[in-house]
Parts: structure tokens; sequence; C-alpha cells
């Protein structure tokens, strides 16, 4: 099969989520394309491609690994996961501080406090501690926390961004259950308290062409946060109301991972001298693959369904015996609903103006960790 009917097959029924994968997808091949022309100390996950030899065995082993991260909760994906986890209580650096250091006062201090988006609906007492004004302390990056995110294999994997959220946010007990929506906002208080509150994103304009530089107040993007006010839900046909709850880092990092996974097989299906029958299995193996990784998705993002008789299923086993044998639209309308869910909290674009020919568009704001602290 040639790249077009696949695509005819792969494109024709893409969800929210498989559309977001491809779009992820289709960012790390043409970087990969044009990486040639990168500087050579460019630190990104495009980076990553570059020494690339793997077979797809080993890519496929890796999905696997990453759809298991999901239902263990657990960055399984990777072994340099840090180890000192034991009890499921992260440590808190600042009790290790030495009392008789007559510089301890001079250490940083928090330089924002911010109320999350899904306004503590989801964590359990434990999972965070707040200020008396129910929110969270964010401390300024330290040089060892800037050296982990300039590292792109560090920041591929969890621990990086596990390690980062211990150490900007000393309330943040057990930082694999923070929900997406609060992790961008929790990354943006951290730029913010770091590095001030303008942040310059370059542009292309999408008319002319001209090349545009805006410079963002992150500030007034925190300020203008939106707030849950409560778990959202949707009904389904058979009266079913379904629960539901934004991604955890966990999935979100598994998210990024699995788009650039399959990139690698893209790549491997795109290129001339795979055979034709190399192709359609390959094809045959994406398709499923991401289908079950969506259905992982789901159910890691449906909290609970209620019956029409008022009663509430909260088992993960029974919610995915469901899913596995509902109408797929379900899923599709599901998915939708559930990536909603996850842009709520800091707007995720803004009004760009070309300063060339005047064109308006939404311009988007990555909050992709690897990219997202690298211009200041
Ligand atoms: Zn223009």
């Amino acid at each position: 099969m040639d790249k077009k009917n696949f695509e005819k097959k792969y494109v024709g029924k893409d969800s929210t989520l498989q559309q977001k994968i491809k779009q992820q997808q289709e960012n790390y091949i043409s970087q990969k394309s044009k990486r040639e022309t990168l500087p050579k100390n460019n630190v990104s996950r495009e980076s990553l491609l570059v020494e690339n030899n793997e077979n797809e065995n080993d890519i496929n082993e890796k999905l696997d690994n990453i759809m298991n991260a999901i239902k263990s909760n657990n960055f399984s994906v990777n072994q340099n996961f840090i180890q000192g986890n034991k009890n499921n209580k992260t440590e808190n650096k600042f009790e290790n501080f030495s009392n008789k250091n007559p510089l301890r006062n001079y250490f940083r201090r928090p330089g924002i406090s911010i109320k999350l988006p899904t306004n503590y609906l989801y964590y359990e007492e434990n999972d965070i501690e707040l200020t008396p004004m129910n929110e969270l302390e964010i401390y300024p990056m330290t040089i060892s926390d800037e050296l982990i995110l300039k590292n792109p294999d560090s920041l591929s994997n969890g621990s990086a961004l596990e390690k980062l959220l211990i150490s900007c946010c000393p309330g943040i007990r057990n930082p694999r259950k923070i929900l997406n929506p609060d992790f961008d906002a929790i990354l943006l208080g951290i730029r913010y308290s770091t590095y001030g509150k303008n942040m310059d994103i370059d542009t292309t304009c999408p008319k002319c062409g001209k090349e545009n530089s805006f410079s963002i107040d992150l500030y007034i993007l925190l300020e203008n946060m939106k707030y849950l006010d409560e778990k959202p839900y949707l009904y389904v046909e058979d009266n079913l109301k379904i629960t539901l709850k934004p991604y955890s880092l966990v999935t979100t990092i598994s998210i990024t991972k699995f788009a650039f996974e399959q990139s690698k097989l893209l790549m491997i299906l795109n290129n001339e001298s795979t055979p034709d029958e190399k192709k359609s299995e390959l094809i045959d193996s994406i398709t499923e693959k991401m289908t079950n990784f969506q259905k992982e998705v789901v159910l890691e993002s449906i909290e609970s369904i209620e019956l029409p008789d008022g009663s509430i299923v909260m088992e993960k086993e029974f919610i995915k015996e469901w899913i596995e044998n509902c109408p797929s639209s379900y899923i599709n309308v599901l998915d939708n609903k559930i990536n909603e869910l996850n842009t709520i909290g800091v707007d995720k674009d803004f009004d760009a103006e070309c300063t060339g020919c005047g064109n308006k568009w939404k311009q988007k704001i990555s909050y992709d960790p690897t990219s997202f602290f690298l211009k200041r």
C-alpha cells in the first residue's frame, strides 16, 4: 500500500487524540528532514531522532511500554526513574537544609503563588500542600533545574519533569498525579518566577511568510486562567452519565512519547526501500497500536459512570469492558470532550498580527517543556 492509500485508511478515522498525535508525528518527521540545517548544539527533541537505528521490534516494544505506563500510572518507560521515591512520598528538599547556615534566609523564595485550574477537584489531601489562600507556591529554578531542562534525553522521560516539579513546588507531594491543565499553569509559573513576565515567541505569518516576534506577558496569562467549577461529565445514549478527569502527568508524557515512537514507524513506512508486504504489515500494526492506545487514554480519563438508576461504577476493569463493547462513536465523542477538558486553564493561543501585511491569526503557545524554557 502506498502512502496515499495509507493516509486514506489511517486519516479516515481520526479522532481528536489521533489528530493530535499525527500532528506531533508530522512535526517530528519534518524536523528530522530539516535537521541538517539546525545549529549543531540545538537542544531539542528532534536531536533524539538523529542517531536512531532502531528496528521496528524495538520501537514496538517501547510503544507497549508506554501503554503500560498509563495503566500503572508510572514512568516504567525509562530506567532512570527516581529511585529514592520509595514510599510514594516525594522527598522534600527544603527540609534538608542545614539550619546552621547563616545564608539560609537568602535561599530562593517563592516567585509566585497560583491557584490551580482544576480547582483541587481531583486531588487527595496528601497529594498537594497549599497556602492558606489555597494557592500553590512556585519557586524559581535553580541552576541544576535548568541543567535538567537542557538535556533532551532526560526531558523525554518523565523523571526530569518530576524532579522539576519537586524542586520548584515543594507543596507537590505526588508529582505523577498532577493533572495536565495544572501542569501547564505550573510550567508557566516556573518560567515567570525564573525569568520574569515576558516570553518572546517567533513565528512566521501564515499569509505573507514574514518572520514576526511577539512578546507575551505570562502574568496576564496566569491572571486570565480559567478554573473548573465541577467535574465535567457528559451523557451518552442509554442515559449513562460519564464523569471525566484530565490527563495526569504520566498520560501527558506518554502521549508525547507515543507520538515520537510511532513517528519512527511512519518513517520506516515512508521509506522507499521498505518492501510492500512489510508496509501493509506496518500499517496494521500502527493502526492497532493507535486504537489500543486511545482506549487506554479514554479509560484513564473516565472517573466514573453513573447508571440511570443512580448507581455508580468506578472499577477500572468494568469501565474497560464497557469501552471494549460500546459503539465506537461514543469513544470519539468522549475523546473530543476529554481533549477539551485538557485545554482548560491557561490560554493556549494568543491574537497575533503580522507587522508586514496586517494579517491576524490565532498563534498557538506551546507548553511542551522541551521548548517552553529554551527561549528567554
Ligand atoms: Zn504577514
